[in-house]
Order: C-alpha cells, then structure tokens, then sequence
C-alpha cells in the first residue's frame, strides 16, 4: 500500500465517522425539544404571523440562538418549538 493509498483509505474512514454521526447530532439536538399541544391549542397558536404581530415583536417571547431560531414563550411553559414567525392569542407588543 503506498502512502495515497493509505490517505485515502483514512479520508474515507473519517468520511464515514462524520456521516453516521449526523443523525445522532440530528436527534440528539431536538432530545430537549418539546411542545406544550394544550396550552397551544387554547391560545390559537399559528407558525405564521397575523398582520404584523408575531412572536418575534410579542413582549412574552423568548428568543433561541440567533433571531431565526426557534425560541420559547412565558405563556407556554416548556415549549421550545416557538417560531419567531408565529403568533397566538396572548400576543403583548414588545416595548
Ligand atoms: Fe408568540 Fe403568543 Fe408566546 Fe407571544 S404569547 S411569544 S405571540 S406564542
């Protein structure tokens, strides 16, 4: 085996590593993830804005990593799906 050889055979190994570990990432980011159904339901939650209120301008939301992500509610106790881009009954403009 000469040295190509053996650098590709170790680039496909790493290859390999990587590629059965993203799934595991995939499910193990979403392992604290979670919806409060009732409590949606209840407050008309919608994963799109009505007009120009969304959660994203509501004084309840709690934003995730970054102002895409998707964040929290102080309404909706432990749900930590809340898209920025939704919006439900309890909307309070943000100040
Ligand atoms: Fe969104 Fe409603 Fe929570 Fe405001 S109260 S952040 S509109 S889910």
């Amino acid at each position: 085996m000469d040295v190509n050889e053996s650098l590709r055979r170790r680039f496909l190994k790493v290859g390999a590593a990587a590629l059965a570990t993203i799934p595991v990432l995939a499910v193990c980011g979403r392992a604290d993830a979670a919806t409060n159904a009732a409590v949606r339901t209840s407050l008309k939650y919608q994963g799109k804005p009505e007009g120009d209120k969304s959660c994203g301008n509501c004084m309840q939301f709690v934003p995730g990593k970054t102002a895409k992500d998707l964040g929290g509610c102080k309404v909706i106790a432990g749900d930590t799906e809340i898209s920025p881009q939704g919006y439900c009954l309890a909307w309070v403009k943000k100040p």
